[in-house]
This record gives structure tokens, C-alpha cells and sequence, in this order.
């Protein structure tokens, strides 16, 4: 495990390499918000932006999405993977976000979560993105990027890396170092054939050892 001064360095060289670093995923408003990382599932972003592109121009509100049947909706996303699940879930959400929060997204972690198609990763996207609440959501590319640069152990659940990275990073700097981790993986430490050759990181990083060595 590396100290918190190492893992404030490199995401210090994170930031030089990516100081745009941002949610990719387009939205208008905590709505759309929690639909876009909802549908984001096991899908890129890229998808998600061209499908919520004209999704979030037929539904603006929850009640649109309850007034189309379930295989209406399951027509107008299907371009995206699960879409018949996401459906379901995008449904029962709107009908509980009526049903108990007037229409508004909560911005809690605890109400979150009790969104259904809503996780821990998704709530934490959602507070940290919709409603500026520092957290750090774990998705793939965090995870990677955490256990290649030491921030975790290798065989460290989701839940440890977040809590590990919690205790490693300075509270202010949470939400940046989610979208830095995320960017540095998707464009340089990508999970396959990452950018070792050329990485400011090279020099602290074992996994990038390994694999050059592995490649010769
Ligand atoms: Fe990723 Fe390779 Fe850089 Fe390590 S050296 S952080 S594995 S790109």
C-alpha cells in the first residue's frame, strides 16, 4: 500500500495529464443524471450520450416514462446492453421517485440506493456529480487503477477500494480523483495494453514493470 503523500503525488500527475477530467455522460438535471449512470451499466458512455441524446428529448419527467408501455421504452433503448432491465428498473424508479419523493431525486446515499437499478457506485456518481457532495464512486476503471498503483490490494473487494481510497485521499479532493482515476484509465492505463512505455508513473508503479517485462 502506498502512503497518502505517494497517492497524492500521483494523482497530482493524474491532474497534469487530464486536468479536464469530468463526468462524460450528458444530462440536463439530477433526472437525467440518474438515468444516464443507470443505463451507463456494462455500456460506454459514448453509447449512453448518443441514445439519451433522444431519449431525454421524448421523457422529461417521470410520469413520461409511466405513460409508454414497458416494451415502448424497452424499443427506445434498446441500442444499449440490458435493455430490458433497465427498462424495468427505469420504470419502477420513476414510479417510486413519484410516489415518494414528489418527482425529485433524492440526495441521499441511504434514499439512493433504495432507487431501484441504483447502487453504490451509481449513488455515489450521483451525489458526488448531481449534487456536489464529495464521494468516490468505484467503477472499473478505479478499481484497476487502484490495485495496479497500490492504492488497494489486488484481491480487495469494490466496498475496501472505496473505503482504502477514502483513507487515502484528502476529503476535497474525492470527486476529482474519481473523474481523474476514470480518465487515466479509459486514455492511458487502459486494461489492455496500457501505456507503460510512456507512463510518468512508470517508475512507482510494479504492475507496470510486470507488464513490460510480461511483453518481452
Ligand atoms: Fe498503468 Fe502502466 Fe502506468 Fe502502471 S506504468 S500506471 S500499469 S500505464
Amino acid at each position: 500500500m502506498v502512503s497518502k503523500k505517494k497517492a497524492a503525488e500521483m494523482i497530482d500527475v493524474m491532474e497534469e495529464l487530464f486536468p479536464d477530467a469530468h463526468c462524460e455522460l450528458n444530462f440536463k438535471n439530477e433526472f437525467e443524471l440518474v438515468l444516464a449512470v443507470l443505463l451507463s451499466a456494462q455500456t460506454t458512455d459514448k453509447s449512453v450520450n448518443k441514445l439519451t441524446a433522444t431519449l431525454f428529448e421524448k421523457y422529461k419527467t417521470p410520469q413520461d416514462y409511466l405513460n409508454v408501455t414497458l416494451e415502448e421504452l424497452e424499443q427506445d433503448i434498446k441500442t444499449i446492453g440490458l435493455y430490458r432491465s433497465k427498462a424495468k428498473n427505469i420504470q419502477a424508479l420513476c414510479r417510486l421517485l413519484l410516489e415518494e419523493y414528489n418527482g425529485v431525486v433524492p440526495n441521499t446515499f441511504e434514499e439512493l440506493v433504495k432507487l431501484p437499478g441504483v447502487g453504490r457506485k451509481t449513488a455515489n456518481v450521483v451525489l458526488s456529480v448531481g449534487f456536489d457532495v464529495p464521494r468516490i464512486a468505484v467503477d472499473t476503471h478505479v478499481d484497476r487503477i487502484s490495485k495496479r498503483l497500490g492504492f488497494a490490494k489486488a484481491d480487495d473487494t469494490v466496498l475496501d477500494v472505496e473505503h482504502k481510497l477514502m483513507r487515502l485521499i484528502k476529503e476535497e479532493r474525492w470527486s476529482k480523483s474519481h473523474h481523474l482515476m476514470i480518465f487515466f484509465g479509459r486514455y492511458h492505463c487502459t486494461a489492455k495494453n496500457p501505456k507503460c512505455e510512456t507512463c510518468p508513473l512508470f517508475t512507482s508503479c510494479k504492475e507496470g514493470k510486470r507488464l513490460i517485462k510480461k511483453a518481452k
